[in-house]
């Protein structure tokens, strides 16, 4: 879709809104000869306009709106570029974001094409919300815990979480309140986890699983029981108001000679377990 504007006027008036945003906001025409560039005060210091101007020229956009992500003098820089019509005339827009400063990489364009193809992955195996790994992330991993735990004759512990009456907490303070929790939780679960026993992922609204490779069942469970604790016992505030939060939590382990089938047979057996957990009154470990 093409933006129209009438005049170049119009298409200033339109966008400068965006500045407070953006770097550096830019018009080109098609040839790339600047007609407008922002002056935007926020810009910060150690990268000046001239430097963002570089990237216009070493990659000319295409009459199509894309989205980049650059490396300029260690700024990881995010740019934007869309066709604009003004005043009948094909002009292109771009908005320049510097987003973070990398200083593990030099400005080669096989590191440039590694960080971006390493964004993109990391955002297909994130959860939006929790900034934990998502369910893709289960699909895919889990399988390779379970291959590599059999073949060095180690037991895999999985715990699946899932937060009591969370359906009462969005009913009775709002749901953004119930989000709240929830990335506050995944906070909590990601720091109470001993760094290199496993990982965490959301499975779904508010179901959480936790993969742990190596640990035997009573491992397993007393990690659980010192989580569900850990939950219990954190003060959630929400606009100056307590929410009591407290989880029941399902746990599963299982072994080479299990005849375990595959991760959705795995998946099913602890999902059984927090049945059981919710039905014995919740807030415990089964
Ligand atoms: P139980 O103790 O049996 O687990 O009760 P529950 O209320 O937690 O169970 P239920 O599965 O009925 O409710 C889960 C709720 O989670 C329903 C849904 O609206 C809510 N939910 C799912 N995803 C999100 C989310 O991303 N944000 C918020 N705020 N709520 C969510
Ligand atoms: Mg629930």
């Amino acid at each position: 879709m093409k933006m129209v504007f009438d005049d170049l006027a119009d298409a200033l008036n339109s966008i400068q809104a965006l500045e407070s945003v953006n770097t550096l906001i830019c018009i080109t025409d098609t040839d790339h000869n600047m007609i407008y560039e922002s002056s935007n005060k926020n810009c910060r210091p150690s990268v000046c306009p001239e430097d963002l101007k570089k990237i216009g020229r070493v990659f000319r956009p295409s009459l199509r709106a894309t989205f980049r992500v650059h490396l300029i003098d260690n700024w990881v820089t995010a740019i934007t570029t869309i066709p604009v019509a003004i005043g009948g005339e094909s002009y292109l827009l771009e908005f320049k974001q510097l987003i973070r400063q990398n200083i593990q990489f030099s400005p080669e364009p096989r590191d440039l094409e590694d960080l971006y193809i390493h964004q993109i992955k990391e955002m297909a195996i994130t959860d939006s919300l929790t900034k934990l790994y998502n369910r893709r992330y289960i699909d895919e991993r889990l399988p390779i815990d379970m291959q590599s735990s059999f073949e060095l004759d180690e037991p895999l512990s999985v715990l699946f979480i899932d937060i009591d009456y969370f359906k009462r907490i969005n009913d009775q303070n709002g749901h953004a309140a119930g989000d709240q929790v929830l990335q506050k939780l995944a906070l909590l679960l990601q720091k109470h986890l001993r760094r290199g026993s496993g990982w965490v992922a959301r499975y779904g609204g508010d179901e959480i699983l936790i993969s742990l490779p190596g640990s035997g069942k009573k491992a397993a469970k007393s990690i659980a029981n010192r989580l569900r604790e850990t939950v219990q016992n954190y003060n959630f505030y929400f606009k100056g108001k307590k929410v009591m939060v407290t989880c029941s939590i399902g746990t599963q382990t299982v072994f080479k000679d299990s005849g375990i089938a595959g991760i959705a047979e795995l998946l099913a057996m602890v999902d059984k377990k927090l049945y059981r957990a919710k039905n014995e009154g919740r807030n415990r470990v089964c």
